[in-house]
């Protein structure tokens, strides 16, 4: 996959429905893989130029864009799709209760700017006069735990209020549900915006400062140029206390278990009895802090700050937090910040734009209801589901022959294996919503309401089991999220589109595609990446020293492959740098063909086209790599991106005995090589 972040508990790629103009099911590609083909190259001296030379002749990188490839084309396509169903809901305004209604009238609210001006700032006042009525260090904690577990996603990186939260199983324990408490309450990203003493840090910061004078002013609060300047001294003091990025991403040192009795002598300052209780989970017995030193800093915050600077903070990020249904003063405020100083962004999108990613945000599956529906049905789903089942054979098959795993930890390896729960497409049990009101006209109603339905959604999570097969992508995105712990992967209905996979199309070809780019992601379970978790997704080494040593050593020949390519005349690819991702590349690849000769159950593959299954079967593995990107793209992606680019991803073939067979690859071909130059580390 081209995009793969990594934090040591998740890897994570998703993609947020990017609007575009493209109608819906402009569909030209087809998944036909056989008419990209220029038989002008040999495979064997160019097998990337020979599959994609077609479509990289007429591919136009969009303006405004670096790059293009097949993923752009399948969030474009996506992305009109659910524009389509959901102006569809909103203008047919279907009877209340079911999904349906739900997604049309949240959209056709916030569509409805002249109900949200006629309302002005009002619909913030009962949660002004909450702010307004806090008057000692008990009533600040008690305010700070109610509105503690009001992000959809405790995963975002610095959540707008002074915590964030995430419900999933602890690092040691995979049987319960417990509290995640990840640092947050900052309105600019990262912490070395507050801190970093450069000129250019210290003029972001100047801006920053205005924009939240504008903000108090517009919601009519006196005397903004002070409060603001107050605001942000006060965030600055919350960043001191953050974690640096290497401490936050490093999982060993965000295990910190801590008793909810402990945090009054671990962390003084808060009110805890008051902030647990207000947050709902005074009974919990435990909780994960991630970086300790944001959850004391805060918590000193409480003791050392006056009540009136507190209040004055929380104010702003009250009308920071609901800026887009609030007048279109506030909104664009919102932006000229937000979106234009932080991001870059040139000019607000379209309004329907923020519609669709509010609907999305608010009401994920029911949308994706509406999405599988239509475009991805149970068939769809019942075919990913075997190819999936063919991959775990290949995998059960190909472990036990690893030459650098010894007989102990192979056990290990089948044990995580057989535990991991792969979900494909969409759930099997979709969010009830029935609990949640959505009413046409009421844009402010409908978010507030929302976010209290996911909140207690959660909570509820905290008194069951877990549950490994929860759900953690809505259908319409195209991605895929990967957890280490749970043991878990899941992988969304957007993503399984042609020419990834079509559920009605070639066998071979799905194989080589998206067979390849699953069987790619189960292998970072059993990679470097995946070695510090068990087969119940705890935190635990399950490799040997000896593997590991055992594992670099194959890995060599790789490393050496990778050295050798220089795209740029001034500018090759680091071996090193791309290692985990090539590895994942070799093993996916050859996963996957071990599963689609599995699907074939001892028949021979049918031509298609002169084409035969093996050939397709390749041809689709390089073409998943196809991309279109300028030269400032390039140079960024071989500086810093932990993934080759994908002519080289393609070329991965060479190590694969089965790709010389079928496109008779022969000495002298310029990608021949040497069997024993060929890396053999699955
Ligand atoms: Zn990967």
């Amino acid at each position: 996959m081209t995009l793969f972040r990594t934090t040591a508990l998740i890897s994570l790629f998703t993609f947020a429905l990017a609007m575009s103009a493209v109608p819906a099911d402009q569909n030209t590609d087809t998944g036909d893989n056989t008419q990209d083909i220029d038989r002008s190259i040999k495979a064997g001296d160019d097998f990337y130029h020979f599959a994609n030379g077609g479509w990289l002749k007429t591919a136009v990188i969009p303006a405004g864009q670096t790059s293009y490839d097949t993923r752009a084309i399948l969030v474009a396509r996506t992305s009109a799709r659910v524009r389509g169903l959901i102006e569809e809901v909103a203008a047919a305004q279907p009877a209340k209760g079911g999904v349906a209604q739900k997604v049309g009238d949240y959209y056709a609210s916030f569509m409805d700017e002249a109900s949200i001006e006629a309302r002005g700032m009002t619909p913030l006042a009962d949660e002004m006069a909450a702010i307004s009525a806090i008057d000692s260090k008990k009533s600040l904690s008690a305010y700070l735990g109610a509105t503690l577990n009001s992000e959809v996603d405790g995963l975002t990186g610095n959540a707008d209020h002074v915590f964030g939260v995430w419900v999933n199983q602890s690092f040691t324990d995979s049987q319960h549900y417990v509290f995640h408490l990840l640092q947050g309450g900052l309105g600019m990203p990262d912490r070395d915006d507050y801190l970093d003493q450069s000129s250019k840090m210290a003029a972001l910061r100047v801006q920053y400062q205005a924009h939240i004078a504008a903000m108090l002013k517009l919601a009519g609060i006196d005397d903004w140029e002070t409060r603001a300047a107050r605001i942000l001294a006060f965030e600055i003091r919350i960043a001191q206390s953050h974690a640096p990025d290497a401490d936050s991403a490093d999982v060993f040192k965000q295990n910190n278990p801590w008793k909810r009795a402990d945090f009054g002598v671990k962390a003084p300052g808060m009110n805890w009895d008051a902030y647990f209780k207000a947050a709902g989970v005074a009974e919990q017995p435990e909780l994960i802090v991630w970086q300790p030193s944001a959850v004391i800093g805060a918590s000193a915050l409480v003791g050392s700050e006056s009540v009136d600077v507190w209040k004055d903070y929380l104010r702003f990020h009250l009308i920071e937090h609901y800026a887009s249904v609030l007048p279109k003063a506030v909104a664009a405020e919102h932006f000229a910040f937000c979106s234009a100083v932080l991001s870059g962004a040139q000019q607000p999108p379209d309004r329907s734009q923020d519609a669709i990613v509010a609907t999305n945000a608010a009401l994920g599956q029911a949308v994706g209801q509406l999405y599988t529906q239509r475009y991805f049905p149970p068939e769809a789903k019942a075919r990913a589901k075997a190819m999936v089942n063919d991959l775990i054979a290949a995998y059960r098959a190909r472990i036990p022959r690893l030459a650098w795993m010894s007989a102990q930890t192979k056990e290990k390896a089948l044990a995580k294996l057989a535990a991991l729960r792969i979900g494909v497409g969409y759930p099997d049990h979709w969010i009830d919503y029935s609990t949640l009101d959505v009413v046409r006209g009421d844009a402010f109603g409908n978010m507030r309401r929302a976010e209290s339905f996911n909140r207690l959604q959660n909570l509820a999570k905290l008194k069951q089991a877990a549950n490994p097969d929860e759900w953690r992508i809505d259908p319409q995105i195209v991605g895929a999220v990967i957890l280490f712990s749970p043991n878990t992967e899941t992988f969304s209905a957007g993503l399984l589109q042609p020419p990834y996979f079509d559920p009605q199309g070639d066998g071979a070809s799905n194989y080589g595609s998206a067979g390849a780019g699953m069987a790619h992601e189960i292998s970072h379970s059993f990679d470097e990446l995946g070695n510090i978790y068990d087969a119940q997704g705890r935190l635990g080494n399950w490799w040997t020293n000896e593997d590991l040593a055992k594992y670099h050593a194959a890995a060599e020949k790789l490393v050496a492959q990778f050295d050798l390519y220089c795209p740029i005349p001034d500018l090759c690819v680091n071996g090193k740098q791309v290692l985990t991702e090539n590895i994942a590349d070799l093993a996916g690849l050859l996963i996957a063909h071990d599963a689609y000769v599995l699907s074939l159950k001892g028949k021979t593959d049918v031509v298609i086209d002169g084409v035969s299954g093996e050939q397709r079967f390749f041809l689709a593995f390089a073409q998943r790599w196809r991309k279109s990107q300028n030269d400032t793209a390039l140079r960024r992606q071989i500086k810093t991106d932990t993934h080759s680019p994908g002519e080289y991803r393609s070329d991965t073939v060479r190590n694969i005995e089965a790709w010389y067979k079928a496109y008779g690859v022969m000495p002298g071909d310029r990608l021949y090589l040497k069997p024993e130059d060929r890396a053999r580390i699955w």
